[in-house]
């Protein structure tokens, strides 16, 4: 079924959770980068439309400052923020150009998503960036942003950012290879649901507890993300990110993940 999605999807958003951007040393990947970049091509020679939303921001931060990772004061993480955000794209930038593909970078607070106004000008931008080849690349603006005003967590904004493009699909990059029934690094016996199509029965048939060490959302913002999604009949796949080609594979069948179906 997952490959049949990705073969008649068109607008696809691919959404990238830092702890598939940055290896165990809290530095950017840039292997990833590299084969992501290779895959987005390959999706786009076969006349696909990709549009990124990428976490990242704030490890990059802290591996490219070199302290304030234990900071907790708001000011210092939206400091973090900043500078990563740069390092961030500098990354995309570079290898994306390796192979001949520019990058816009687009950060979004919550204030422009509830604005008709900026969310048609946000769509537009999209539609012209993307009309012209180049790969926009969308986070949340952290540096303006603090928790009580925050879309929440990048699985959210891309979410939202699908439903404001008309996306017909959309793939979170997790550290894992779909929902289980229980979390699968806690529990061996753990199950992989590979299809979800009623989402209230599958929240109150989990446990979703713990979240990874740089990851914000956990199982719960996905969830959240797939509803918003499913409002307007599009899908939502969740599957391992730094498996290489992992976009092909799954396309050709070759490996399992968790698709919601609207
Ligand atoms: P990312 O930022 O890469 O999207 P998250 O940390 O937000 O990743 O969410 C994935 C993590 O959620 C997994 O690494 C796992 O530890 C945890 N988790 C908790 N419950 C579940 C579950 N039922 N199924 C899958 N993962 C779960």
């Amino acid at each position: 079924m997952i490959d049949e999605i990705i073969k008649k999807s068109h607008k696809i958003v691919i959404k990238i959770g830092s702890s598939t951007l940055t290896n165990e040393d809290g530095f950017i990947d840039k292997d990833f980068i590299e084969n992501l970049a290779l895959q987005i091509k390959t999706l786009r020679d076969m006349g696909k439309q990709v549009v990124i939303v990428s976490s990242g921001a704030r490890i990059a931060g802290v591996s490219t400052i070199g302290k304030w990772s234990r900071k907790e004061d708001i000011h210092y993480k939206q400091a973090l923020c900043a500078i990563g955000q740069v390092e961030l794209m500098d990354s995309y930038r570079r290898i994306f150009g390796n192979h001949n593909m520019h990058v816009a970078q687009i950060l979004l607070t919550k204030e422009d998503l509830v604005s008709d106004n900026r969310t048609l000008n946000i769509r537009n931008t999209l539609f012209t960036l993307i009309d012209e080849g180049v790969v926009p690349i969308i986070n949340e603006n952290d540096t303006v942003c603090v928790e009580e005003i925050k879309i929440g967590d990048n699985d959210v904004l891309a979410a939202h950012s699908t439903v404001v493009w008309g996306g017909d699909l959309l793939i979170l990059f997790s550290d894992i290879d779909g929902i289980y029934d229980k979390n699968p690094n806690e529990n061996k016996d753990a199950k992989l649901i590979e299809k979800i199509d009623n989402i209230e029965e599958l929240e109150n048939s989990i446990s979703m507890d713990s979240k990874s060490s740089f990851g914000t959302g956990g199982i719960p913002t996905k969830i959240k993300a797939a509803k918003i999604v499913s409002k307007y009949g599009t899908p939502m796949i969740v599957t391992r990110g730094k498996k290489e080609n992992i976009i092909t594979e799954l396309a050709e069948g070759k490996v399992k993940a968790t698709l919601f179906l609207a």
